[in-house]
């Protein structure tokens, strides 16, 4: 017996986290799975076709939505992070809630078009220019949970404590904005955010740098009360290891352990210069690790020792960052192929653990922990790769996710289902009638 609001999709190809299935009949009601039925060579009537691989929703745990307008302008000349840093500075300087909302607005609409259908949004540019209070002093954070909804994609707010600019010192101009002053204040602030069905809050600790050791106790408590996610940057440079050595006699690793941040609901961000005992305190206390090798890439910090960690027990995520390029595939090969790289030996991920790192741990770490499997009872979020395309014609089905991971890119995804709501068909968003002209304009308006 079939329920009036149940809708039915049959995959061409769904991906079921350990092989390539054929045929499947997937029935969703109120935006949840309700069955999943194997052997389903044909279309059943009415139901929608999702031809192509299709895999869970894809999870971008790691985002800074307004460093998309630095897109293409941070590729002319040299310089290192903290040079990069600067012109990131000038951005965020020119954002309002209003202009943030038309960014990220695109900018999460740009991710449904490449599969994303939950995004970890690391948010830190909380008040005016200078630091001024917003009559809502969640003004900018509302802007980003109303985009999402606005994409048709899952936001968790990563509402991010920035405090200092570095061990001991207050913040610079360009800082002012993003601190409340104190954990304390923070704590405050974020404890009024309101999820709703799209939008879920979480915690995070821009760094070691920017969270004074006193202070961490505070954001991490904050998270342990409400079960919610806490991310933290974690050793993407190796200056913030020196400099926490100096200051603290430890690593940022130990001094996050000592104040009780590590746990299975934190997720260190690049984990990049660690020592092996960092290693092991990430690995054993089960904390996730979130790399973004198409920002790490960019931003020269280095390759992260993610197989070590997972190896002790660090489940993989992976974010886009400062969208340098959004493509979770890309992500997701570009950590077997550096791996390949450093190494000269091939065979560290497979594509399947790459998938699950996309997906199913990617949710995970964003509190969605009912997405990210093609299962009766998880949420109906589907993303269709196409395996007819001129990059992925040719292997056998079978091998789809071999090919979806090493060959395919975000320009090979033909449907995004959220919650059973098609918010890209055929390639197209149904939201956003024209995502690069939306893209144009939020980009145009932050510049000069
Ligand atoms: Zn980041």
């Amino acid at each position: 017996m079939t329920h009036p609001h149940t809708r039915t999709y049959w995959l061409e190809h769904a991906w079921l986290d350990t092989h390539v299935e054929p045929g499947v009949a997937v029935e969703a009601a109120d935006g949840r799975i309700t069955a999943v039925r194997t052997d389903v060579p044909a279309p059943p009537p009415g139901a929608e076709i999702l031809r192509g691989l299709t895999l869970p929703g894809l999870a971008n745990a790691h985002s800074h939505a307004f460093h998309r307008a630095l897109r293409g302008t941070v590729q002319v000349g040299s310089g290192t992070f903290w040079t990069w840093r600067e012109v990131m500075y000038s951005v965020a300087d020119k954002l309002t809630p209003e202009t943030y909302h038309a960014l990220a607005r695109a900018v999460y609409a740009e991710m449904a078009l490449a599969g994303v259908t939950s995004v970890g949004e690391f948010h830190y540019v909380h008040h005016a220019p200078g630091g001024a209070r917003y009559a809502d002093p969640n003004a900018m954070g509302e802007a980003l949970i109303a985009a999402a909804a606005d994409a048709g994609i899952r936001i968790t707010l990563l509402d991010t404590a920035y405090l200092s600019s570095g061990f001991g010192q207050p913040p610079t101009a360009h800082q002012l904005r993003f601190s409340d002053g104190t954990a304390e204040a923070w704590a405050e602030r974020c404890s009024v955010l309101k999820e709703r069905d799209h939008a879920r809050i979480g915690a995070a600790i821009h760094s070691v740098r920017a969270v004074p050791a006193d202070q961490l106790e505070t954001v991490a408590r904050w998270a342990e009360e409400r079960r919610a996610p806490l991310h933290v940057h974690l050793s993407e440079q190796t200056a913030e290891n020196d400099a926490c050595r100096e200051a603290h006699g430890c690593t940022p690793t130990q001094l996050l352990a000592l104040h009780g941040v590590l746990g299975p609901r934190t997720t260190g961000v690049h984990n990049t210069h660690l020592t092996a005992e960092d290693v092991s305190l990430i690995g054993g206390s089960g904390t996730g690790t979130c790399m973004c090798p198409t920002t790490e890439r960019d931003l020269a910090d280095g390759i992260g020792p993610a197989v070590a960690l997972q190896n002790e027990g660090s489940p993989l995520c992976l974010g886009s960052d400062s969208h340098a390029v959004i493509d979770l595939l890309e992500e997701a090969r570009a950590m077997e192929l550096d791996e390949r790289l450093r190494t000269r030996t091939r065979g560290h991920w497979t594509a399947a653990a790459l998938l699950r790192a996309a997906s199913a741990d990617g949710h995970a770490a964003l509190g969605w922990q009912e997405a990210g499997a093609i299962e009766a009872g998880g949420l109906a979020d589907l993303t269709t790769v196409a395996l007819d395309s001129v990059r992925t014609a040719g292997p056998l089905p079978r091998l789809g996710a071999e090919t979806a991971v090493f060959a395919a890119s975000a320009a090979d995804v033909r449907h995004t289902v959220v919650g059973g709501r098609h918010v890209v068909r055929d390639g197209a968003h149904t939201l956003v009638p024209d995502v690069p002209q939306a893209l144009a304009q939020a980009v145009d308006a932050l510049r000069g």
